[in-house]
């Protein structure tokens, strides 16, 4: 799961960075808001939290331009003083959810799952697909209800197949939701991540589908 992290305010963006990191997402952040306007149009991010009170660019301004182009990733605004106005402008601008500041890390963790979880169609915190059942509070893996242990990357890879049941997700986009676009890896070894997979989960849980991509088993 890669996040976008927006906050000006550095000790806040240090302690969201190691809140959303923990809680296996791939964090981007930025301060400023014409920034995030940027890589919010031109990079796909499975939750953007964002703060209203940006230098460059308000924290609006960017989710209603995000909303015009047809950006459509989950977003959690953090208002400043939690007046009902911001509340009502930012769910008006497109946001998700809110919270106002300050919040607990704890608070603005569940809600980001939350949120993320929605949108991938999941309603509760366990996520099933065939064989395969994933905890999203624990991040942990079971198959057929025998846990299995995975490392943090494998289980963001898990997480994003999860996300993406209704087709095959390509190399590419996996690579670039594990690694991001400044770190990009190498597809063989993407090739050695799934493998060493499917080694511990068994056969029949991720499949491959040539010249496409991979995908959990749902059958
Ligand atoms: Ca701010």
């Amino acid at each position: 799961m890669r996040a976008l992290a927006v906050e000006d305010d550095p000790r806040i963006a240090a302690d969201l960075s190691d809140a959303l990191t923990a809680a296996g997402f791939r964090v981007e952040g930025t301060g400023d808001g014409e920034d995030a306007w940027f890589l919010g149009d031109t990079e796909d991010y499975d939750l953007v939290v964002l703060d209203l009170g940006l230098p460059g660019m308000d924290g609006l301004a960017v989710l209603k331009r995000w909303r015009a182009n047809g950006r459509a990733m989950p977003v959690l605004v953090l208002t400043a003083r939690g007046t009902w106005q911001e509340r009502v402008e930012g769910i008006e601008a497109g946001a998700d959810d809110y919270l106002p500041k300050p919040f607990r890390m704890e608070e603005l963790v569940a809600r980001a799952r939350a949120l993320v979880r929605r949108s991938g169609g999941h309603a509760g915190a366990l996520q099933e697909a065939g064989a395969l059942s994933l905890d999203t509070n624990r991040m942990s893996v079971a198959v057929r209800g025998v846990p299995v242990q995975v490392t943090a990357l494998e289980y963001r890879l898990l997480a994003y197949l999860m996300q993406n049941l209704d087709r095959p997700v390509p190399p590419t986009e996996l690579l670039e939701h594990l690694y991001g676009d400044d770190d990009a890896r190498e597809a063989n070894a993407l090739e050695a991540v799934i493998a060493r997979l499917r080694r511990k989960l068994g056969q029949g849980v991720i499949g491959t589908r040539r010249g496409f991509g991979y995908f959990v088993e749902t059958a």
